[in-house]
């Protein structure tokens, strides 16, 4: 093999890429369907939402579906819904997207982090029962970088504490655990479809559930023109009327246009991306230091669209060569995606520690609480060290096998040259892991 682009040689992606990596992908259809909000002046209506949320309820196969202007609101409305209030905890993982759990302060409760699985990057089932206390109300899980969690040790948790199950799907719209779509096996998934995750409406959120009480509360929360007469749950026909969170949270119309229109061509665009990135991962099979991030092909799971597609990294199998060094290596020979980290651990982010956010005259995490339930350095010893195990790989939305060939050609390259990056490696940040979603090459 010719000598590391980072060290002089010659890259391994030459290729021109076309349009391997472009997302969302936008057609006249789009178009044609905003147009159509935007002429007759329909943006802050609720007629497209409405038809765009039936279409959801059908695909995935649920009774509700409720639309929101992000994912963010989305996930809090839920756990509005799942009753989440003054005083409750949640468990959820530390790596992930802030907007898993940071609303859980708006709500007056806190979130209490537990690890994640090394190997699929999700919530882990096996630490998650030693931080449920009485005060537990319910577990926010993410389906991480489209990666499935194990979903039924933690359903069968989830029955014996009575806690209720909030699936973060949005990484992973669409995608299969044991053969069931995620976001149906708990009691509420919500997601994001905000233009750079794998199920695109524009800029706005989702949530599905079978459960009237958690998706009238949801209404009763938010959704101030749906919150009337019609309202079946007994204890909220009073208050129709007024959003009890005093948040208005519909979905723009615009987005529910464009969310309507690639509803229609998900599964066929996510079977692509599936082919594309399990060819990726195939060609790398056995490729020291590197470890493919899907799930078992016998398992009936997948990985959804694999938004933000990641690799795990096995620095023992180089050396000890840092992921930082091999990504920069990755990277120079053109496969540009490759960043060292994935998310940075929420747990340690002050944020959670000594943030006072509503004036209660000490630290948010604490305001309800005579625990301290503060999660310091050292508490969480697998998401503190993960970002140094992962990195990005190029997330590849067409089947275009010879430019998916060079890209696994730039890793195997650097895996196969290790030794001279060795020298002149300065280890990984102590910051290692970021906020960016953006980068989809
Ligand atoms: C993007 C994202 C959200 C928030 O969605 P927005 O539409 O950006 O508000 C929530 N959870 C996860 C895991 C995300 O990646």
């Amino acid at each position: 093999m010719s000598k590391l682009a980072l060290l002089g040689g010659t890259p391994a992606v030459t290729r021109d890429r076309k349009d391997a990596f472009k997302w969302p992908i936008i057609t006249k259809e789009d178009e044609e369907a905003v147009l159509e909000v935007l002429r007759r002046g329909g943006m802050s209506g609720t007629d497209i939402t409405k038809k765009f949320e039936a279409a959801t309820a059908g695909w995935l196969d649920m009774k509700y579906a409720l639309g929101f202007h992000n994912g963010t609101a989305a996930v809090q409305a839920a756990m509005y819904g799942c009753k989440v209030g003054v005083g409750d905890e949640i468990i959820c993982p530390s790596v992930t997207y802030w907007a898993s759990v940071v609303q859980a302060f708006s709500l007056g409760a806190t979130p209490v982090f537990a690890e994640v699985d090394p190997d699929t990057l999700c919530l882990d089932p096996k630490d998650i029962e030693r931080h449920i206390t009485k005060k537990t109300k319910a577990i926010v899980l993410v389906h991480y970088v489209g990666h499935p969690c194990d979903m039924d040790p933690i359903m069968k948790l989830a029955k014996k504490y009575k806690l209720k199950v909030i699936e973060d799907i949005s990484h992973a719209q669409g995608g299969l655990y044991k053969g069931r779509k995620v976001g149906t096996i708990g009691h509420v998934g919500a997601m994001s479809l905000m233009s750079g995750k794998s199920f695109v409406a524009g800029e706005a959120g989702m949530f599905v559930t079978n459960d009237l009480e958690i998706y009238e509360r949801a209404i009763a929360f938010g959704h101030y023109e749906r919150f009337d007469g019609k309202i079946k749950t007994a204890y909220l026909k009073p208050f129709a009327g007024l959003p009890l969170g005093g948040y208005k949270y519909r979905m723009h119309q615009l987005s529910a246009a464009v969310g309507l229109v690639q509803l229609k061509y998900h599964d066929i665009r996510m079977k692509e991306i599936q082919k594309a990135m399990n060819y990726f991962w195939d060609l790398l099979e056995g490729t020291p230091g590197l470890k493919a991030h899907r799930p078992d092909k016998n398992s009936g799971s997948t990985m959804g669209g694999w938004y933000f597609a990641h690799g795990l990294y096995k620095p023992e199998e180089l050396g000890g060569l840092s992921v930082t060094r091999f990504a920069e290596a990755v990277r120079a020979e053109g496969a540009t995606a490759c960043g060292p980290g994935c998310n940075k651990p929420l747990h340690l982010h002050a944020l959670f520690n000594t943030c006072d956010v509503y004036g209660h005259g000490k630290p948010t995490r604490l305001a309800h609480t005579k625990r301290d339930l503060r999660q310091l350095k050292g508490s969480l010893p697998v998401s503190e060290s993960i970002n140094a195990r992962t990195y990005g790989v190029p997330w590849f939305k067409k089947f275009y096998p010879e430019i998916i060939e060079e890209h696994a050609n730039a890793f195997k390259k650097v895996s196969a040259n290790y030794k001279e990056l060795l020298k002149g490696d300065k280890g990984n940040s102590r910051d290692l892991g970021g906020w960016h979603f953006f980068s989809h090459r």
